[in-house]
């Protein structure tokens, strides 16, 4: 067959315009990262990591990612948020309600970046330094009106198929909340039936590969409601949260890529209780897991897309303190051995249960010994307590002691104790006041926090926006469309 000249310049076009085609998309393609890492840290907010930096004397990796922003936090129904709406923001792009997990306002389920990219063919993995059903990482596979379902989150993990859990453990398999939509057994049966391998030991934990298929692996120490124990608390028997992030890529790694979301959920606690250190050490922590992250980024820098965030600030942390005016001195804080959750378990309660009344004598060299607080001392030395310090140190103790006083029940106590043991927060706070670190809460603030990113598109990260816009950029530049035609029902 002859062609004209004009069929031949028909389908001269007609192959340059399938070229132009196949370039854009294959380019298209080639921009979509395969592996995207999300690290939020719980109550991280500029306080927390300055402080970390300041600490270390060097900056965090964190805070040396090329692409830097600023990030407003708040709830649909409440200016300073929780963990439950602001999961649900970065997890699905939509503001909801306190409280509220996966769902929007309205309690319909939306589906999560996370769904998403499972959907999509790609691998996932939850990980987590409190227990894996808990607000934030829940927000990216459950879908409740109250973030206390713990059971119904639990059979939501056992169902969800994603391919790792890694952290801390589950708060109720058995539904002795009694608050279950639907009970279907004892949620760990639920999760092996679901074909996950269930580690609890480091040893267990060490010779998990991908062949091991979905797995879950918690630690051997839980040091209270399912969560990892603080950094500082823990000894070389406890796996950190960079160990389970490292081995979440060895597992995860495959050739449709990965969606790996790491809470450092442990920063939040410390922040609740104004323990600087425990905060600035899990902190630390966090940083380690996210140099992991980076590690594998260095390796595939244009399939890797890493974003580090927090999801709102916590406990009103400030760097100066109007009792040591212009001064600082973070190294203070390096005299405390253990946070003040194992203070009170160790140490406080070991008083409480003496058969004759304690003497507060015998608390001095536990107070020096495990924050590094002095009773006597040389006029220069920073850690000798002042009078007003000791007086407040002793009416603390007191409290502490007597039993049955009703801990918060009352403004003042509230504002100085807030619930906490009172010797153990008194103390954090003469420590970090001594510091030049101050506190105005035991809750969540609305400050804005920081979100740093590198990879393709990273640059998308820089300036001011909301935490809506995490999970909208992200599911952007994966290629699943940020438009909220994504954040609708789960099972559309
Ligand atoms: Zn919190």
């Amino acid at each position: 067959m002859l062609l004209n000249s004009r069929q031949v310049k028909s389908v001269l076009t007609s192959i340059w315009i399938l070229f132009l085609l196949f370039v854009f998309a294959s380019s298209a393609a080639a921009t979509a990262p395969k592996y995207v890492f999300l690290f939020i840290g719980d109550g991280m907010g500029i306080p927390q990591r300055m402080a970390a930096n300041e600490y270390l004397g060097h900056k965090l990796l964190v805070d040396r990612l090329p692409y830097q922003g600023i990030t407003t936090t708040h709830a649909a129904d409440r200016f300073i948020t929780g963990s439950a709406a602001a999961g649900t923001a970065m997890a699905s792009g939509l503001k909801t309600n306190i409280g509220v997990g996966g769902m929007d306002p309205n309690l319909k389920p939306v589906k999560t970046l996370a769904e998403l990219a499972r959907d999509n063919g790609m691998k996932v993995g939850i990980i987590s330094s409190v227990s894996v059903d808990h607000a934030t990482p829940a927000a990216f596979y459950a879908h409740v009106p109250t973030r206390g379902q713990y059971y119904d989150i639990d059979v939501a993990l056992a169902e969800s198929g994603f391919d790792y859990f890694g952290g801390g453990t589950i708060k109720d398999p058995d539904n002795d909340r009694d608050n279950a939509t639907t009970f279907k057994g004892n949620a760990w049966e639920l999760i092996r039936e679901n074909g996950y391998k269930v580690t609890q030991n480091r040893a267990d934990f060490e010779k998990l590969t991908p062949a091991d298929g979905k797995v879950f692996a918690t630690n051997e120490w839980i040091q209270n409601s399912g969560a990892l124990p603080y950094q500082m608390d823990t000894s070389s028997k406890d796996i950190s949260l960079s160990e389970f992030t490292q081995k979440g890529i060895e597992l995860l790694d495959n050739e449709n890529g990965f969606f790996m979301m790491v809470e450092g959920g442990k920063i939040d606690w410390a922040c609740h209780a104004n323990d600087a250190t425990a905060a600035i050490k899990d902190t630390i922590e966090f940083d380690k897991a996210v140099e992991k992250a980076y590690a594998f980024y260095k390796n595939h820098p244009d399939d890797t897309l890493l974003v580090v965030t927090g999801d709102h600030e916590c406990g009103g942390m400030t760097l100066g303190f109007a009792g040591t005016k212009y001064q600082t001195y973070f190294d203070g804080l390096k005299g405390q051995k253990v946070s003040f959750r194992q203070f009170t378990e160790d140490i406080v309660t070991a008083f409480q249960e003496k058969d004759v009344t304690p003497n507060f004598e015998d608390m001095k060299p536990h107070i020096t010994n495990y924050f590094g607080l002095k009773f006597k001392g040389a006029a220069d030395d920073l850690m000798v307590l002042a009078n007003h310090e000791i007086t407040q140190i002793i009416e603390a103790y007191q409290r502490s002691m007597d039993k049955n006083v009703e801990k918060s029940s009352d403004p003042r106590t509230y504002i100085m104790y807030g619930g906490y043991d009172p010797l153990s927060v008194t103390l954090t706070h003469i420590l970090n006041q001594k510091a030049g670190i101050a506190w105005t809460s035991y809750k969540h603030t609305g400050v804005p926090v920081t979100t740093s990113a590198v990879g393709p598109d990273a640059e998308t990260f820089q300036g001011m926006y909301d935490n809506t816009d995490i999970a909208l950029k992200i599911m952007d530049i994966m290629g699943l469309g940020a438009t909220f035609k994504y954040a609708t029902a789960v099972n559309n």
